[in-house]
């Protein structure tokens, strides 16, 4: 069989199927629902799983919201990981270009209705080819909650889930057609809460013991660990907890919740042990005690090369979605809400050329095993350790829309975004066919993986006491 016979069998199952999938990505959109609790939107991606012959299981490794459904029978196993959580605060009216959402509503503003639901597409259409031609191999769906505020794969990765698969495949809705090799670092987000003495600030205050002054110190101290750190590491941080609204008390509590990321666990090791040094020095010099709290974590991504060229060549062949001067229009009217920099940004971001004229990027963009930006993190890197792992971009939005932004939310139900992750699930049904077919592929593809452990063994970074969904359980004294 011919790889021209794959893409007209998928193109038509998608074809058909439309319909259903755009209906599922708009409902979870309306669900926008969050870290862990994205309970709706797990419910009705397993009832569209049972409804195409998948078999369910469900409340994966402590996650109410965590499930996965697998069709067909036999070797080899070939996973789409899924998405659907939302962030906090950023709803928004869709098809909206000017801002009329409330504040203080979740919104879909990284597309992962987009992503969960093309990744399912991309199973159930690669399944019902198999079950046409009789062909062995498996196809599973995992449904992975709290992208965004946890590590619901890494979690997943760690209860074993994904031991006897062979290659995962998965897409992020984007701004172009192409592979993603940008680098994704290794990070972990951590509590720190400090314990003073409260006391009248003023006829007592020698005896108070500031918790707040123990936070503004270690701010000021890792601030200075800045330049002293490499030029990839990341420390961001907020002060979750100031210690009250009173400037006359001596504030007992406070607390600062630190994210720190590098390109390599290694490296990632020692600076979090830098940071954990500042914030024992802070404790010391006002007199309180410290309690650090590892709120989650996860590792860099592993880039398989083998996968991710194989699969730059099958996204040649397919190419970019075909949008309409309507689809354009529309994406010119979020365009009009950026800055320059926003748009020269997002175009280096998914490696548009810079004289690219077009709002949705209608071509595919070259596969560049290196890429030029410093890169955000995500609990795929988890996955990536244990089996080969390749990610797409999809072109949903507007070129130069910003992540995790209210124009990102309106585009999230427009016909130019349902084109781009129908297009996507597309391009990964076909490769994961490919796949199911090649294995000397996959077999290079192991054999990468295996030989990056060997050179710089396994990052290890979520602690084992960590559980989900209580992020913050366990924690020690120092
Ligand atoms: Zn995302």
């Amino acid at each position: 069989m011919q790889y021209e016979e794959y893409e007209k069998h998928v193109a038509r199952f998608i074809g058909k199927e439309r319909d259903r999938f755009t209906a599922l990505s708009d409902e979870i959109w309306g669900y926008a629902e969050i870290g862990y609790e994205e309970h709706r939107s797990a419910a009705t991606q397993k009832a569209l799983l049972e409804h195409f012959g998948f078999r369910v299981s469900d409340k994966l490794a402590g996650m109410s919201t965590a499930f996965l459904g697998e069709a067909g029978h036999g070797e080899p196993v070939i996973a789409f990981l899924g998405e659907f959580d939302a962030l906090p605060g950023l709803d928004q009216e869709a098809g909206n270009p000017q801002r009329a959402g409330n504040s203080a509503r979740n919104g879909h503003a990284c597309g992962h209705h987009l992503l969960g639901t093309g990744a399912l597409a991309a199973a159930v259409a690669t399944a019902d080819f198999l079950g046409c031609h009789g062909l062995p191999g498996r196809v599973r769906y995992y449904g992975c909650p709290a992208e965004e505020n946890g590590v619901g794969k890494a979690f997943l990765a760690r209860g074993g889930y994904f031991a006897d698969v062979d290659a995962a495949l998965t897409w992020h809705p984007g701004a172009s057609t192409g592979i993603m090799t940008g680098p994704i670092l290794a990070n972990i987000q951590v509590y720190f809460r400090f314990t003073g003495r409260a006391a009248h600030a003023s006829n007592a205050a020698h005896l108070g013991r500031s918790a707040l002054d123990a936070v503004e110190l270690m701010n000021v101290g890792v601030n200075y660990l800045r330049e002293h750190m490499p030029p990839e590491a990341r420390v961001h941080y907020a002060i979750t907890d100031s210690g009250g609204h009173a400037p006359n008390v001596v504030q007992a509590h406070a607390e600062a919740l630190y994210l720190v990321r590098s390109p390599s666990a290694a490296e990632l090791k020692a600076l979090y042990q830098r940071v954990c040094q500042i914030a024992q020095g802070a404790a010391l010099m006002t007199g309180t005690t410290l309690e650090i709290a590892v709120d989650k974590a996860s590792a860099e991504m592993l880039h398989n090369q083998a996968l991710e060229k194989w699969l730059s060549e099958i996204v040649a062949k397919v190419g970019a979605p075909v949008f309409d001067e309507a689809d354009q229009t529309a994406a010119r009217g979020f365009q009009a809400s950026l800055s320059k920099e926003d748009l020269a940004t997002g175009k280096r971001k998914f490696l548009i050329p810079a004289d690219y004229a077009e709002a949705l990027a209608d071509r595919p963009m070259p596969y560049q095993a290196s890429h030029p930006s410093v890169g955000g993190s995500t609990d795929v890197a988890d996955v990536s350790w244990i089996v080969p792992t390749a990610q797409i971009w999809g072109p949903c939005f507007a070129i130069g829309t910003p992540g995790h932004s209210w124009q990102n939310t309106a585009q999230g139900k427009s016909t130019y975004a349902h084109k781009g992750m129908l297009h996507t699930a597309k391009i990964l049904a076909l490769a994961a066919i490919e796949l199911l077919r090649t294995p000397e592929i996959l077999a290079a593809a192991k054999k990468e993986i295996e030989e990056s452990i060997r050179q710089s063994g396994l990052p290890n970074l979520l602690p084992a006491e960590v559980n989900p969904p209580r992020r913050d359980k366990t924690s020690f004294v120092l």
